[in-house]
């Protein structure tokens, strides 16, 4: 009686949504569950996803709790009402590249295959925090590349002009733009590559990585889907063009479709199969400093070299730069490649050089050969391959999820994938996004 006679009410409707969501073991997030929390000792808080035993079988068995996997079987649930979903991961939640990344986001790719793409993700961006209930932290403090020479100045400007023609966001900076948004770079004329400008895209910024896999965890739990950590896929049985099972470290679970989101480890997966990929694994590192007042308001990255920075909400600037030049599974890097990001960083900015790095860790990339994803079918009937993503992973999370939902529901994949073969490499219609992505030629 009480909820119905107020429920017109619509600053008591959060306080009511509350009330039944905990009595159904459904916790909505909101300002007045953590008021409530913060006044009853925070007792009240219920598990974020359920902790269950894997079943026999699933229809749809995800490989890998990264964020794509995840967010594949949150729209798979949420789109196309296929709830009966196991995602297992070997790790923990979040413990691969998802949670490992430099967070940058963006969609300021030329190439239309992938600008359509790219863009159809960043639009998931800007309402995800409220789609899974979750505030994924997503920060459009903007993205600057840096432009040190007429030639560069020349390839900015076309792909700013493509972008615009695509509805992107593109502004083009000349010095006094960039020095209003990066006043504590390097500016003198007598350097060895000085700056002449910047192309910007102010949509473009930072997430909060983990929370992005806990918030797609937890959206896909309350949908039905069933996610097992610690739960290693070690074998893949097929039986003619059909896999009929997968073999795990917490037993065989029988599947009608299984779609592989394991990045670097993807050659390794799909090797289970007899499949060769055309996709190497390296390692690429990242880096914090102690934490300092505001010094870089928007991501940045250096055009003579391979170098970006941003600061976090903590005030640690976060920066990267170049793979480590090898092939590896292993996921810590080199001091030389440290030594060699941090020398652009020093370049671009020579304040850096004052600062103490404090953590650093390495993530194993699935560097495809023209540095775009593949995402669709395989050969094999019902297996299905989302990877390739080089460094670029991060910021495609949504859309990769959302595309792969679609193509896992259809048995085809969406016309925003369609491009994304494994056979354009063996065709030649490879999608060769020069500038904007790495890929191992480049390296
Ligand atoms: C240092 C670094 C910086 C980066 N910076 C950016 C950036 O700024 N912007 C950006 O867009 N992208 C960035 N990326 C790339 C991005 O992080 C990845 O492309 C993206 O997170 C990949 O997501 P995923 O869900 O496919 O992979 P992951 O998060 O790695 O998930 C795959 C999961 O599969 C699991 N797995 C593997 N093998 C098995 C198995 N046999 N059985 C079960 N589970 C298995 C792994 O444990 C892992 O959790 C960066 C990456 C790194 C390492």
């Amino acid at each position: 009686m009480f909820a119905g006679s107020f429920a017109g009410n619509g600053w008591l409707s959060p306080v009511i949504l509350y009330v039944v969501s905990t009595n159904n073991k459904l916790m909505h997030y909101s300002g007045f569950s953590l008021l409530k929390q913060a006044l009853t000792g925070n007792r009240g808080w219920t598990r974020a996803w359920r902790n269950l035993e894997p079943r026999k079988r699933y229809d749809v068995v995800i490989i890998g709790g990264g964020g794509h996997g995840l967010a594949t079987a949150y729209y798979l649930a949420k789109l196309h009402g296929i709830t009966d979903v196991a995602v297992v991961e070997k790790g923990y939640i979040g413990g691969g590249n998802t949670g490992r990344n430099t967070t940058i986001v963006r969609s300021n790719y030329m190439l239309n295959p992938n600008a359509q793409f790219y863009e159809h993700s960043m639009k998931l961006w800007e309402g995800l925090s409220q789609d899974l209930n979750y505030n994924v932290m997503f920060s459009q403090r903007g993205v600057l590349n840096l432009i040190h020479n007429d030639a560069q100045r020349d390839a900015f400007a076309r792909r700013g002009n493509a972008l615009r023609l695509n509805g992107i966001d593109a502004v083009m900076h000349d010095l006094d733009g960039v020095r209003k948004l990066m006043p504590h770079l390097d500016f003198s004329k007598n350097t060895r590559f000085p700056v002449q400008g910047g192309l910007a895209q102010p949509r473009g910024g930072t997430a909060r990585h983990d929370a992005v896999a806990w918030g797609y965890a937890r959206a896909a739990d309350r949908l039905g889907v069933e996610i097992f950590q610690k739960c290693e896929v070690t074998g893949i049985k097929r039986k003619g063009d059909q896999v009929i099972s997968v073999e795990t470290t917490r037993g065989p679970i029988e599947a009608g479709q299984v779609g592989v989101a394991v990045a670097g480890n993807s050659s390794r997966l799909f090797d289970m199969v007899g499949m060769k990929l055309p996709i190497e694994s390296h390692v690429l590192q990242a880096f914090v400093t102690e934490g300092i007042k505001p010094l870089v308001n928007t991501v940045c990255t250096f055009g003579a070299g391979h170098f970006y920075i941003s600061q976090s909400d903590k005030g640690g600037l976060v920066f990267g730069g170049d793979i480590d030049g090898w092939n590896t599974y292993a996921q810590r890097g080199n001091l030389p490649t440290f030594n060699h990001v941090v020398a652009g960083g020093v370049t671009m900015m020579p304040c850096l050089a004052r600062l103490r790095v404090l953590r650093q860790w390495g993530g194993v990339m699935d560097m495809s050969m023209d540095g775009t994803p593949i995402i669709g079918k395989t050969p094999i009937d019902n297996l299905y391959l989302n990877g390739g993503w080089c460094y670029g992973g991060f910021k495609a999370t949504p859309a990769s999820g959302w595309v792969f939902a679609h193509t896992i529901a259809n048995d085809k994949p969406h016309a925003l994938n369609a491009e994304f073969t494994l056979e354009r490499f063996r065709e030649g219609n490879i999608i060769d996004e020069k500038g904007v992505g790495a890929s191992p030629k480049s390296h």
